[in-house]
């Protein structure tokens, strides 16, 4: 199948969390590849919201977004808030629970790191994110990487950082309930990240979807780059079934990989896209 670009992408990270660029030049790089919307959706955070706001001033139209953790039975699963106020009480409580736990969580982390020989690894992420970002797992992995301790982040996942391997830490994420109740109280709109990633059955994946409307989630992704034509077809289904609104996304991070800006981003003429719901309003969405 040929790669189709959309000039819309409603899932991005900057160096807020793991991404490699900064707000402006995240920014800069959609405008360059023509994009006409572009959210950004860092882990648990807003910080770049307004630099990203900044640069794409009367060139891209910026939504305003954030990926939230959550757990599922026993399953660290991703709910992105799209049209978020970053001012909102009810989120900045949130993230501020999250960032407490993020920063204590990367620091077990960077401890376990230092066991296996590595030097600094927390200080050295940190220092390369913006100030206050979230330090992830794959702000770790690409620090592996630089170190040469690993090939890619994903054989860095495979070495160290995924669970039962020796630098993981379980963590315990809110609920998805509590996540969904942040993101509409900020006048947002809560979508199901990137459903085929989890590792789920059928059964279990359309249960999560279910837990998820009956918290009153909104909408969720069916497209990504380099999903296959079956899973795409699958989740529309889904998407169908349960009433949602329907995303897409790269979950761009970083330069040299198949996730790149608006790339293969689908959506099906029978699915409402949630760019036509009112929170979407400001943001003049034509497609
Ligand atoms: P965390 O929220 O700290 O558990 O980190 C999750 C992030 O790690 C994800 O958003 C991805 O960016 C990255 N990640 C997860 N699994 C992999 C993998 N197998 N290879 C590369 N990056 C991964
Ligand atoms: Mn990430
Ligand atoms: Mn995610
Ligand atoms: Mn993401």
């Amino acid at each position: 199948m040929s790669a189709i670009f959309s000039k819309i992408d409603l899932h991005t990270h900057s160096t807020a969390s793991d991404g490699q660029y900064t707000p402006t030049q995240l920014v800069q790089r959609a405008i360059d590849r023509g994009l006409t919307h572009i959210a950004l959706t860092d882990h648990d955070s807003v910080l770049g919201v307004e630099e990203a706001r900044k640069a794409a001033e009367g060139k891209i139209a910026l939504i305003p977004g954030a990926e939230l953790s959550t757990s599922w039975k026993n399953q660290q699963i991703h709910i992105v808030g799209l049209f978020i106020d970053i001012k909102s009480d009810a989120l900045t409580k949130y993230l501020e629970g999250q960032r407490e736990k993020r920063v204590e969580r990367a620091m077990e982390i960077g401890a376990k790191l230092e066991k296996q020989g590595f030097k600094d690894p927390y200080q050295t992420c940190v220092n390369e994110a913006s100030p206050g970002a979230s330090i992830t797992r794959g702000n770790y992995a690409r620090y592996i990487v630089k170190m040469g301790r690993a090939q890619s982040t994903n054989e860095a996942f495979d070495y160290y950082l995924k669970k039962g391997k020796s630098c993981y830490v379980a963590t315990h994420w809110p609920d998805i309930q509590v996540a969904v109740d942040a993101i509409k109280a900020s006048g947002g709109i809560p979508v199901m990240a990137h459903p085929r990633r989890y590792d789920l059955t059928n059964t279990k994946l359309r249960e999560l979807l279910e837990y998820f409307k009956s918290c009153g989630g909104e909408a969720m992704e069916v497209s990504s780059p380099q999903m296959s034509p079956s899973d795409y077809d699958y989740l529309c289904s889904l998407c169908e079934k349960y009433g949602f609104m329907a995303s897409f996304g790269s979950d761009f991070h970083n330069e040299g990989s198949y996730r790149e800006l608006g790339l293969n981003l689908r959506m099906k003429d029978e699915l409402t896209p949630v760019w036509r719901t009112k929170n979407a309003e400001p943001y003049h969405f034509e497609n």
